[in-house]
């Protein structure tokens, strides 16, 4: 967009100053330029970046939006790696990253209520002093923020056994497109009173409402934990591991997979510490001390199928690191194999993921591209990663070919195209895909009813 705004721009600007305060509102170009990206390294240089340091203004602003016809797109940290938070053509970032405030902690109900700019380990820290965690564990915690994370229905690891944002949320209080401030229900752990606006916003990527607060749930801290990591010799075997891991009563807290190539790649740079195997889960139990003993015995007698090459268990923490090692060892490893990378984070059926992998071997070959595939098993909720070098044209070309092939394939297997990190503008073109088109028609007719002027963050999740 051009960096000097139109005159009707302009006048826009100088009215939400008067209202704002000029504290609230950067109209520098270094301000504007490091709010326009994200995570995606797609960027969009905004109008202007507002700074709300609390829900009135956030009100105001949305207001003042409408009435001049211009877009916001609000935001958080911008980790995000959809393009979700990039600002549509000639409109303006809301960062929230000043609404920071945790409000209170109630252990009492399991609560906890916040600002939507608290960064996710904040919380985390803040909740542990009373023996609580908030469960949605997402790899970017230490920057990321809750704001964020509900809109984009963040998940991690322990989304097997915790539930994902969407899971551990009561009530929201959110601005819709109309400048109107509500709250989505009431902060109860059990209620049936009306449709549920809380889900609703969780996961809409900033297209339905500006959330300015969050009642969320809590969860106890498990007082021990443990990790099995289990060899296979292929991905069917592992596979085939993780259902009959599902199956039992015990619920682990977290299923992680790595196939083959992934920890070539992870030894190469973590060493010897990354076993060799055909494929290899990452198992972590929690729960009482006394419930540790049964659960592993649980896990060792799931994985225990035609292919297992060997289990390890952990429950001093040093050891737990050093099983998890191989996991961490691969996003650094992953930088070394391609300048660029496409990191989709597709779900498909846990008993679909033999299939899958074989799929990627096939299209791997086909492509010319490095593909690297790691993950979620407990959820089939898989980092597929298709490496490419933009400077090389038949790279280049082949990569966006993959990815279409990639979202067939899932969709094809009863998948779909995100787990957590959600659509933002990169999946967008693929929602008719992957989504009923009668729900797809449905999802329409929401946003016009919380944005019947279009103006939150248009261009996100659903296509054209
Ligand atoms: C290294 C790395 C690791 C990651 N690991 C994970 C992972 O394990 N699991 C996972 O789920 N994700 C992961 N992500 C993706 C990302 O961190 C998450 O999606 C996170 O929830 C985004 O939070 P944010 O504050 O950065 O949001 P942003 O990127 O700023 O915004 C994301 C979306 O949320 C909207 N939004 C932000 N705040 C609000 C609000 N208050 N009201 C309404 N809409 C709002 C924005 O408009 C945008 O649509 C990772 C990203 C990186 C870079």
């Amino acid at each position: 967009m051009d960096v000097n705004p139109s005159p009707h721009q302009t006048r826009f600007l100088d009215a939400l100053q008067a209202s704002l305060g000029a504290d609230v509102i950067r109209r520098d170009q270094d301000s504007r330029h490091a709010h326009g990206g994200d995570d995606s390294t797609r960027h969009q240089l905004p109008l202007a970046v507002l700074l709300p340091v609390d829900a009135d203004q956030v009100v105001a602003a949305v207001r003042l939006c409408r009435e001049h016809g211009i877009a916001l797109t609000a935001r958080g940290a911008g980790t995000g790696t959809t393009g979700a938070a990039v600002p549509a053509r000639g409109s303006v970032v809301l960062s929230l990253a000043r609404m920071d405030r945790i409000v209170r902690i109630d252990p009492g109900q399991r609560l906890a209520v916040v600002q939507p700019g608290v960064i996710n380990a904040r919380l985390q820290e803040a909740a542990a002093d009373h023996g609580f965690f908030w469960a949605p564990d997402p790899a970017s915690a230490q920057t990321c923020t809750i704001g964020g994370n509900l809109a984009c229905n963040a998940g991690g690891p322990r989304t097997v056994k915790y539930g994902a944002t969407r899971d551990n949320v009561l009530a929201l209080t959110a601005v819709d497109g109309q400048g109107r401030r509500f709250q989505s229900t009431r902060p109860l752990s059990k209620q049936a009173t009306g449709y549920d606006l809380t889900r609703l916003l969780v996961g809409s990527e900033g297209t339905l409402a500006v959330i300015v607060e969050a009642a969320l749930k809590l969860t106890p801290l498990p007082q021990a934990r443990a990790v099995l990591q289990a060899r296979f010799d292929d991905i069917a075997a592992a596979t085939h591991a993780v259902g009959r891991l599902l199956a039992c009563a015990q619920t682990p807290a977290a299923v992680e997979f790595l196939d083959g190539k992934s920890l070539r790649l992870a030894r190469r740079h973590g060493g010897d510490v990354v076993p060799e195997a055909g494929a290899l889960l990452l198992i972590q139990i929690e729960g009482s001390a006394a419930d540790l003993a049964g659960q592993a015995a649980a896990v060792a007698e799931a994985v225990r199928v035609r292919g297992l090459a060997g289990l390890d268990e952990a429950r001093e923490p040093q050891h737990q690191e050093r099983l998890w090692a191989a996991r961490r060892a691969l996003s650094p490893a992953l930088r070394s194999v391609a300048p660029k990378k496409i990191n989709e984070d597709v779900v498909v059926p846990i008993p679909a993921l033999p299939e899958l992998t074989v799929f990627l071997d096939r299209l791997e070959r086909d492509s010319g591209l490095t593909i690297v595939c790691f993950g979620h098993a407990g959820n089939g909720n898989l980092h597929v990663n298709l490496m490419y070098d933009p400077a090389d044209a038949a790279q280049a070309t082949a990569a966006p070919l993959a990815l279409a092939q990639l979202f067939e394939k899932v969709v094809a297997l009863g998948g779909t195209l995100s787990g957590e990190h959600g659509i933002g503008l990169s999946k967008r073109p693929f929602m008719p895909l992957a989504v009923d088109p009668v729900a797809l028609s449905l999802m329409r007719g929401l946003k016009q009813v919380f944005d019947p002027d279009g103006i939150l963050n248009p261009g996100k999740v659903l296509p054209d």
